[in-house]
């Protein structure tokens, strides 16, 4: 495996493998790796020849109030991790490499943004899509894997490939979480040991609004507001959003249609978490 940050030595690295028509899966992360991560590079890993993964905290994708300075980094810990999950590069630019002058390209997916993390984090997909456009430019992978754990992110990249006709075969994995259910994240590192226990409230929300849902209850803001009411038992826990919506338009739902998307932020102390469950079919 070879760990680059320059985008000349990253492309003069893949030329060959792309010169023989070998397929290239590309994962891009943000680091400080975990089995969420892994099972992408692990599914890239079975299904490509080459498989290469970036790992680079994104500030263009950071609101000025955010975590961007104290965002955890491990560079050494994940390049081993990704050596053994099968990575074949990895790229990991500074981000002088990646943004040498003010970006005055970027890239922009109406609509579907408006709504839950683009409502939350103002320009927070401007510099998802940017960053991932240039990625794909960079890397020009014939497949790229991305986590459902964060869905609206999967389908701004998905809007973003079809309109913009990026050769690019989106794969969606499904959320890894641990035992007691919590969405496996970077972010989780921030949590102490009371706070750990207290961020169970957000899989406990939404297994509560799928269980409602199943039992028959068709009413979605009954369904948010029992939701709602077990996340406020909860002292350390803040809601920001919860949603139960459209899974293509992200519009809210009234009467609860087949399939649903629920999701929410909730802050445990200062650190803000997101989870999500889709409901398929009644
Ligand atoms: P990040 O490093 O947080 O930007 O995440 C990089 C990729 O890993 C994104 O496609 C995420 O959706 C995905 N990912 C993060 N956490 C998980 C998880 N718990 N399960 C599956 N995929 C994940």
């Amino acid at each position: 495996m070879s760990v680059t940050e320059r985008i000349e030595e990253l492309r003069s690295l893949l030329a060959p493998a792309r010169r023989e028509g070998r397929s290239i899966g590309f994962v891009p992360t943000m680091g400080y790796l975990h089995a969420g991560h892994l099972t992408l590079m692990q599914r890239a890993r079975e299904e490509n020849d080459v498989v290469v993964a970036s790992i680079f905290v994104n500030p263009l994708q950071f609101g000025p109030k955010e975590d961007y300075q104290r965002y955890p980094r491990d560079l050494a810990r994940d390049a081993e991790l990704a050596r053994e999950a099968g990575v074949d590069f990895i790229f990991a630019p500074s981000v002088e490499e990646m943004y040498p002058q003010e970006m005055l390209a970027q890239v922009d997916v109406a609509r579907i943004t408006d709504r839950l993390e683009g409502a939350a984090r103002p320009g927070h997909f401007r510099g998802v899509a940017t960053v991932v456009a240039k990625l794909f430019n960079i890397v020009q992978p014939d497949r790229a894997y991305f986590g459902q754990k964060d869905y609206q992110q999967l389908l701004v990249i998905r809007r973003m490939v079809r309109d913009l006709s990026y050769p690019i075969e989106v794969v969606a994995v499904p959320t890894v979480r641990e035992e007691d259910g919590l969405a496996m994240s970077s972010r989780n590192s921030y949590l102490n040991p009371q706070e750990r226990q207290a961020a169970t409230v957000l899989i406990r929300a939404l297994r509560l609004g799928r269980e409602r849902i199943e039992s028959g209850e068709r009413n979605a803001q009954r369904v948010r507001t029992a939701m709602q009411e077990l996340i406020a038992q909860e002292p350390l826990a803040r809601l920001e959003y919860l949603s139960i919506a459209d899974p293509e338009t992200l519009r809210e739902q009234e009467t609860i249609t087949a399939p649903a998307f629920l999701s929410l932020a909730v802050f445990i102390g200062k650190t803000r978490l997101i989870d999500n469950l889709l409901i398929e079919t009644l």
